[in-house]
């Protein structure tokens, strides 16, 4: 496949943004990653769990031994109310391990960023530019010029936006549909288009002896819920709240606020021994955001496309996000592969159809996910009478959990998007094979 002059934007180097650089970088198309933070790889925020979606994307990138060394796996989540009674625990992760051959498992942000920043060839970090924060964005029918706050611009071919939930490309497609008078309105997204009912507090400190890595525990009740997973060396507990009003502005956070939220709920247990107030007292880092949620009806606009939080926004209950932008990736990648397969220059109508594509192909599931996620959220908080119920005899019944994980998740999870361009091989087995790449692509791109 020859690529011509064409040329990816990646804006933001967040978890998804380096999935983005990876796979292109597989499939031999050019690209520069602009990053508004001083470094590429930062030890900061909270840890994630990656599910067997996200595992299986590591995997077929033969990522999976770099990513244990520096990950656990999750066994048994110990769920308890307010006043610390057992509300009974559950098994997900060991339910994946046998259905997908792989459990989901708790790794930092810095760790899972520098395994996906360590797989990008040498020859394509040095396209990765820290310190560069974009501030709008051009076009011409044959380009995308993205331009900087330090007053450089850089041209390409597409602008990948993989900037997170407030991101500026997201808001620069708006402008630029706003001012495009064949637009029509159906395609102009909203300005704040997530709506957030929780805000999260999230703390990091040294693993104790009551909740070793691997451990997961959560608490639940009214209005505000706790979530923790253990890692070798440190756990972090999720604290969300609810908000007062739902808004759909963004809510910005200082010190004070944590600490208001910690004299509130100090008192709840976080494990049998832990309660919040000791583990706020032992954090090593903590920060406090808001949780949007929402799908974005239209995730392109002429060569602008949207990957990850940029376009689908969930509550971490499910710890689904970033898995789901992964995914996203994997999707755009085999389509771009497709049309620079047919044309090294492809046109602005091809580029359209092949985000149209990549967008069909994501929304629905994004669109559960999101749903779901939500619907976790407010069953941990006893957003209703009905929820709570379902939180306190439904949720944690293992034969409803056979139903969920069985019936309803396992043939999605086993059809999680491959890489139709590279070999798919070094695959976890479990119960539901998964469906594996046909490989369609792969006389399109040297290997
Ligand atoms: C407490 C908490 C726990 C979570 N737990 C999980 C979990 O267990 N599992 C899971 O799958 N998901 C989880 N999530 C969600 C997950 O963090 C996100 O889905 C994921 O980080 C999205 O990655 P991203 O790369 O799209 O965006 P981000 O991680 O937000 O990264 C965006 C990047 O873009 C950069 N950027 C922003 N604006 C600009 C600009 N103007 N110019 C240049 N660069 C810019 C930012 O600096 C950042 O580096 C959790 C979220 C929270 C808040």
């Amino acid at each position: 496949m020859s690529t011509g002059n064409f040329k990816a934007i990646i804006v933001g180097a967040g978890p998804v943004g380096l999935t983005a650089a990876i796979v292109l970088a597989r499939a031999g198309i050019d690209f520069i990653l602009l990053e508004s933070r001083a470094k590429l790889v930062v030890d900061a925020g909270a840890s994630l769990v990656l599910q067997p979606t996200g595992l299986r994307i590591l995997a077929q990138l033969g990522l999976l031994d770099a990513f244990f060394s520096v990950s656990s796996a999750l066994s048994i989540l110990k769920r308890c109310d307010h006043n610390g009674v057992d509300i009974g625990e559950t098994d997900v992760p060991l339910r994946f391990l046998k259905n997908h051959g792989i459990a989901s498992r708790v790794v930092s942000r810095y760790d899972l960023t520098k395994v996906l920043y360590d797989a990008i060839p040498p020859s394509a970090q040095a396209k990765m530019h820290p310190n560069k924060k974009v501030r709008s964005i051009t076009t011409t029918p044959s380009t995308a010029t993205v331009h900087c706050t330090d007053g450089t611009s850089y041209t390409g071919s597409i602008v990948i936006g993989a900037d997170g939930a407030h991101s500026i490309v997201r808001s620069q497609m708006r402008t630029l549909a706003l001012a495009d008078s064949s637009t029509p309105s159906s395609q102009i997204n909203d300005e704040h288009p997530f709506l957030a009912t929780f805000r999260c507090l999230w703390i990091r400190y040294p693993t104790h002896a009551d909740i070793r890595p691997g451990d997961a525990a959560e608490t639940h009740g009214y209005d505000l819920a706790t979530q923790s997973f253990a890692g070798e060396d440190t756990t972090v507990t999720g604290v969300y709240e609810r908000l007062p009003q739902p808004t759909t502005e963004r809510l910005r956070f200082v010190p004070e606020d944590e600490e208001e939220i910690v004299k509130r709920w100090g008192h709840l247990p976080i494990t049998e021994q832990l309660s919040l107030q000791d583990v706020y007292d032992a954090r090593v880092s903590s920060g406090m955001v808001s949780l949007e949620e929402g799908v974005l009806p239209n995730w392109s606009w002429d060569r602008l496309v949207l990957v990850g939080d940029a376009a689908h926004k969930f509550t971490p209950s499910t710890g689904a996000g970033c898995n789901q932008g992964m995914a996203d990736c994997v999707v755009l990648a085999n389509e771009l592969v497709r049309i620079l397969a047919a044309s090294p220059e492809p046109r602005t109508e091809d580029i359209a159809r092949a985000f149209g594509s990549y967008q069909e192909q994501r929304f629905e599931k994004t669109v559960a996910g999101c749903a779901q996620s939500g619907g976790t959220t407010a069953m941990a908080t006893w957003s209703s009478w009905f929820e709570r119920l379902l939180d306190l005899w439904v949720a944690g019944n293992p034969w409803f959990l056979t139903y969920r994980l069985n019936r309803l998740a396992a043939p999605g999870i086993a059809a999680t998007p491959a890489l139709e361009f590279i070999p798919d091989e070094g695959l976890p087995e479990g119960r539901f094979p998964w469906v594996r790449s046909q490989g369609s692509l792969m006389r399109s791109v040297e290997v």
